[in-house]
């Protein structure tokens, strides 16, 4: 008999592996009521660790959804190690930033708060939920953390050694390919990605960023982009520069 084919990914916080029974209380007006899986349907089901894993319904219930693992379908699938660095902005343009770091492969995404970051607070745990929603959408293993919001100069002070710093500067737009500019810069290893907030950064930030050793200063050509369009584009530019898009 043919196997049904699994239409519907699914981010699961258990350990997978075959035979485990899985019981799926949040997703399960999801499944049954909203998608119209029942008993028999196949779901591939990933933890951010394992791989994706096929799994088949074995209880549909509008409460509860049992479904148990049969095998690994694709192996795990881990991002470079890039950090992406913003600060944070409009709720709706927040959340576009973390589904779009999720999906161009960010390892880690960490709000911070700079000199004129319009916004004090976050939902980590809103922002998280969309990282989850995004790597299952976009076929990814791997969910980034979402970090909760941090104070930039801390952040700096505190810098780990080895990774280095695309500072994406507005002030520099127009000036060389952000492309020559991150190869021109050493290449592989450990990676973060800085976007300023929509007022950009102040005089003294811009100053103690292009001082730092570790920073890189970009810019992501001639026209002044919205943060979370920078986001996208720096995001971009470096997997095709040092990352998985070579
Ligand atoms: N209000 C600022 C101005 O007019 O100069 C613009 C800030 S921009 C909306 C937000 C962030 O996106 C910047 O701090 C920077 O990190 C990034 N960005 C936007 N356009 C850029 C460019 N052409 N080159 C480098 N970074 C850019």
């Amino acid at each position: 008999m043919t196997e049904r084919p699994a239409k519907i990914r699914l981010f699961v916080d258990a350990v997978l592996g075959e035979g485990q029974a899985l019981i799926l209380r949040d997703q399960a007006h999801y499944l049954v009521g909203v998608m119209r899986q029942g008993v028999g349907d196949a779901i591939t089901v990933f933890n951010g660790r394992d791989g994706a894993w096929r799994a088949e319904i074995t209880e549909a219930g509008k409460r509860q959804v049992v479904a148990v693992v049969q095998r690994q379908s694709a192996p795990q699938q881990d991002p470079p190690d890039l950090w992406l660095l913003f600060a944070p902005i409009k709720k709706a343009r927040t959340d576009f930033i973390v589904e779009k770091a999720t999906e161009l492969g960010a390892a880690r995404i960490l709000p911070v708060q700079t000199a004129h970051t319009n916004s004090e607070r976050i939902r980590t745990d809103r922002l998280q939920a969309h990282a989850v929603e995004a790597a299952e959408q976009c076929g990814g293993t791997f969910v980034p953390e979402v970090c909760d919001l941090q104070k930039l100069d801390r952040l700096l002070a505190d810098w780990p050694e080895g990774r280095r710093l695309m500072f994406c500067d507005e002030s520099r737009a127009g000036h060389a390919s952000p492309l020559e500019q991150l190869r021109a810069s050493g290449g592989d290893g450990p990676w973060a990605i800085l976007i300023g907030p929509e007022g950009g950064f102040s005089e003294a930030e811009r100053a103690r960023l292009a001082a730092l050793p570790f920073a890189v200063p970009v810019s992501l050509g001639p026209r002044i982009l919205r943060a979370d369009t920078a986001a996208a584009a720096a995001l971009s530019a470096w997997q095709m520069a040092l990352g998985d898009w070579r």
